[in-house]
């Protein structure tokens, strides 16, 4: 079997299509655009990225969205002071407190910075009070990632209802959330982390398999049931030759992309779960495409909430 290897660029399109009309009625009744903003603290590269593609996406669909810096050496009180500002300004809609925050601002600071945001801005989905409704499956905004990945299954046409889900890691961020939305479509889930005794043969259960965990093609083709639906949300970068060379065999042109980038990304998944899987999410272009338009859904379902009442 070869499996459908699933952009996520389609899904994406179709969800920026249906939030245009919600836009132009919000700038109608409020008189305004949606508004975001986004604080980045200190200058990692990948965050840098993350949060130019979020400015560029959503200013391109109308939003009015506002980046934010501190510098590195910025405090914990710094930053609660800008979140603290933004929840108090009534034409800011969503707040996006960019993570990893620096190192320096020890262990607890991103939790802490998740629960100082107005649960009603809260367009990553973080806050406490936000997993709680989704717990309860009430609605709520829930993370991005993970709600990205139901309107992938749902737009490919794979059933939810009655399937084996598993969900390997159990992240605030994506695993704990995704195996909730799964349960909300009436699919029987299982979530795996670390500790999980022989992970391929219960990761071989699921007609829908997530891979949340960070670590390069781990999901080996031994971990897949025939035709199951494998989402990768995992991104990884690969460095070494070695290991690239393990990944994708001699002669791929992966090999050639490392030896000109210095790096080359992979997901949790291995590339040769593609002959068992029925279908197939790649890495890049799989999930990450629709993380960001969630973003945007949310950023307008939290506007919309608020002009509601
Ligand atoms: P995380 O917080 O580090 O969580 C990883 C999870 O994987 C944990 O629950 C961990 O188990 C589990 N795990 C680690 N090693 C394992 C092993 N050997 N066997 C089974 N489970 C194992 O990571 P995250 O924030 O959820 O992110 C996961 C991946 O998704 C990362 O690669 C991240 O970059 C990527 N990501 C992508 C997007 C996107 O837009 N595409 C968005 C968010 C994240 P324990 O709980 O037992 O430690």
């Amino acid at each position: 079997m070869s499996a459908r290897i699933v952009q996520g660029a389609a899904t994406a399109a179709a969800i920026r299509e249906s939030l245009k009309p919600r836009i132009v009625a919000f700038r109608q009744q409020a008189g305004r655009q949606p508004s975001l903003r986004i604080l980045l603290v200190g200058s990692d590269h990948a965050s840098e990225v993350y949060v130019r593609n979020k400015v560029k996406s959503g200013s391109d669909e109308g939003l009015d969205v506002r980046l934010e810096r501190l510098p590195e050496t910025a405090s914990l009180a710094d930053v609660l002071a800008v979140v603290t500002r933004w929840n108090q300004d009534d034409r800011v809609d969503g707040i996006l407190v960019q993570s990893p925050l620096p190192a320096g601002l020890g262990k607890q600071a991103m939790q802490q910075v998740f629960d100082a945001i107005d649960p009603r801005k809260d367009v990553d989905g973080f806050h406490p009070y936000n997993s709680g409704l989704l717990a309860q499956q009430r609605p709520a905004l829930a993370p991005c990632t993970p709600s990205g990945v139901i309107e992938l299954l749902d737009r490919e046409g794979v059933r939810m209802a009655g399937a084996r889900a598993v969900v390997i890691g159990r992240s605030e961020i994506v695993g704990r959330p995704m195996a909730l939305l799964l349960i909300g479509r009436d699919a029987t889930v299982t979530v795996c982390h670390s500790k999980t005794r022989d992970l391929p043969a219960v990761a071989r259960e699921g007609d829908i398999l997530v891979a949340a965990i960070g670590r390069a093609a781990f999901v080996t083709p031994d971990f897949v049931k025939p035709g199951a639906a494998v989402i990768d949300v995992g991104v990884n970068r690969v460095t070494d030759l070695g290991e690239a060379r393990a990944i994708w065999g001699d002669g791929s042109p992966k090999l050639e992309q490392l030896s000109q980038k210095g790096s080359v990304l992979v997901g949790d998944v291995h590339p040769r779960v593609a002959d068992v899987a029925g279908l197939l999410t790649p890495v890049p272009g799989g999930v990450g495409p629709l993380t960001i338009v969630m973003l945007l859904a949310n950023t307008i379902k939290a506007a919309e909430n608020r002009i509601q009442g």
